[in-house]
């Protein structure tokens, strides 16, 4: 068990990690078992949910973004334009379109490194129903190399139309905003394919409505 002081008189520790927070291997737990009780309690519950909440949002804008430097990813990104085997959305599922549907995400990210810094695939930043308290995050972000692996996959073996990587709008904290998820067409024969190769490379799929989802999310802190 590690102990920090939080500067409010409490105490809090890290089970497991024998005294270096680093090592911590069972998460956060507090030493008073959680039940801060009454209105204050609750407000500082809500401010602990403000602050972890941003700082996710933040570990996903800095994923995202340091994906777009992986040079074997936008050689893909350039190759998906072009295959014949995979189509690219040019609109989100709720049918709302900008610069990071997945076409432009991958012709953006294409010629990015002739332009860094400048051009970019930009994630959305538009606000839907899947987070009432925030909109999409904005700013920039592609998709990780195991996310275009997985891609590169599924086309080797017939015709796949990606809805959307790191653009649209989704769950408040999705594994999309940190590029770590790829929403698919629905392909009533392909389905269980598309499953199985997903959790062969250790993700999670599931069926979200408009989509069929994969995501390789962190398997510890991010979503
Ligand atoms: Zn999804």
């Amino acid at each position: 068990m590690g102990w920090q002081s939080t500067g409010d008189g409490s105490l809090k520790g890290w089970a497991g990690s024998n005294g270096n927070p680093g090592a911590n291997s069972h998460g956060w737990v507090s030493e008073n078992g959680g039940k801060s009780g009454g209105v204050a309690g609750v407000i500082k519950d809500a401010a602990k949910a403000a602050v972890e909440s941003a700082a996710q949002m933040a570990k996903a804008a800095a994923k995202a973004l340091a994906n777009c430097f992986n040079p074997l990813s936008y050689a893909m990104a350039c190759q998906f334009v072009v295959d014949p085997r995979i189509t690219l959305a040019q609109q989100h599922t709720d049918n709302h379109t900008d610069k990071a549907t997945a076409m432009k995400s991958m012709t953006t990210w294409c010629v990015a490194p002739s332009n860094y810094f400048t051009k970019l695939p930009p994630r959305s930043s538009y606000k839907c129903d899947k987070c009432p308290t925030m909109p999409a995050p904005g700013g920039y972000g592609c998709p990780s190399l195991t996310v275009m692996r997985y891609i590169e996959k599924l086309a080797a073996n017939g015709p796949v139309t990606v809805n959307d990587f790191a653009g649209g709008c989704h769950d408040c904290n999705s594994p999309h905003y940190a590029g770590d998820a790829v929403d698919l067409k629905k392909d009533m024969l392909r389905t269980s394919e598309f499953w199985v190769e997903c959790q062969k490379m250790g993700g999670w799929f599931f069926d979200e409505g408009d989509s069929l989802h994969c995501d390789f999310r962190a398997k510890k802190g991010i979503r």
